[in-house]
């Protein structure tokens, strides 16, 4: 038993050395991403839940490396977030996401139509983050109402006091929120009520399970409830079968995202995709 433990050690020793090196190699690449322009942004679809009419988008940030190929950014975004070069591609995908969506507008896109942009923890920190997004929708010409940022659960419920002061000042310049990821963390409902945020984003996890019976559709259920309670608006994300849509419309699920509609597209496919869905 003793060798076996040993034995056990070892491989997770050599699993955590080749992960630590991984994210060192990245840390390293990231830098020179950021430098060298090889982020990009992709925009996914939002629509009303019956699928019929557009909403809005979120930007989700992309990285193709020239040899490693592209990178997730469910793996690099942490680490990102941990060496703080989160704040520059944060404000990078900001300033990208805004001027696309002028470029939208202009080109005729509905005028109510909002882009949503990711925040992260230590953006959400940056004493600077309401004169980058003030500087954001004044470059690019937008309404506030047109800019939304998805704030996720834990971001959310961090720091509750200095949460909800930032939460104010950008409510009160007609900045829309969301909490990102909900149902995912641990939310006090009064809290919540005095976060006041536009819309809960109702987790993948939740929707993924929808359909068979059990206890998912129940808190998805309550989720919807909930938001209508306090005025929240709601949107279900990762909607992947048609079943599931209308399982999320038959509970009074306002919005929708996901592959059934649309996966992710660079912006020069964003146009062309929403002509083709419109005629379809
Ligand atoms: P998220 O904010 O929850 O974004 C939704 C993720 O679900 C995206 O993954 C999207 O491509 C994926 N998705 C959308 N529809 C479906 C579907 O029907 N089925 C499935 N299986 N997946 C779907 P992505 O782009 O890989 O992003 C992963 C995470 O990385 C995001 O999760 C977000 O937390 C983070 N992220 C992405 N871009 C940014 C960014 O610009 N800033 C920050 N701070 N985080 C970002
Ligand atoms: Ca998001
Ligand atoms: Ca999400
Ligand atoms: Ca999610």
């Amino acid at each position: 038993a003793k060798q076996e433990r040993r034995s056990h050690y070892a491989f997770f020793s050599e699993e955590m050395q080749a992960c630590a090196a991984r994210s060192l190699l990245l840390e390293g690449a990231l830098r020179e991403a950021v430098q060298w322009g090889q982020l990009d942004v992709y925009y996914q679809p939002q629509f009303d839940i019956t699928g019929r009419k557009l909403e809005g988008a979120e930007a989700l940030v992309r990285w193709r490396h020239p040899e490693l190929g592209f990178i997730s950014p469910a793996e690099f975004i942490p680490i990102a977030e941990i060496t703080g070069q989160i704040i520059k591609i944060g404000d990078l995908v900001l300033r990208r996401a805004t001027q696309q969506m002028r470029h939208w507008l202009d080109a005729g896109l509905p005028g109510d139509m909002s882009i949503a942009v990711n925040i992260s923890m230590a953006q959400f920190r940056d004493t600077a983050l309401l004169e980058k997004i003030d500087t954001a929708l004044a470059e690019s010409q937008l309404p506030p109402w047109a800019l939304e940022l998805e704030l996720t659960e834990s971001v959310a419920m961090d720091d509750p006091e200095q949460v909800v002061d930032i939460v104010r000042s950008l409510r009160s310049r007609g900045v829309k929120l969301s909490i990102d990821d909900f149902g995912t963390g641990y939310s006090s409902l009064s809290y919540l009520k005095k976060l006041r945020v536009h819309k809960l984003k109702i987790d993948r996890s939740f929707i993924q399970a929808i359909s068979s019976a059990g206890s998912d559709r129940s808190i998805v259920q309550a989720i919807i409830g909930l938001a209508k309670d306090l005025d929240m608006q709601t949107i279900a994300e990762g909607i992947e079968t048609e079943e599931q849509r209308q399982l999320l419309e038959a509970l009074g699920c306002d919005s929708g995202q996901g592959y059934l509609f649309c996966k992710p597209l660079p912006a020069s496919e964003f146009l062309p995709a929403l002509l083709e869905f419109s005629t379809s």
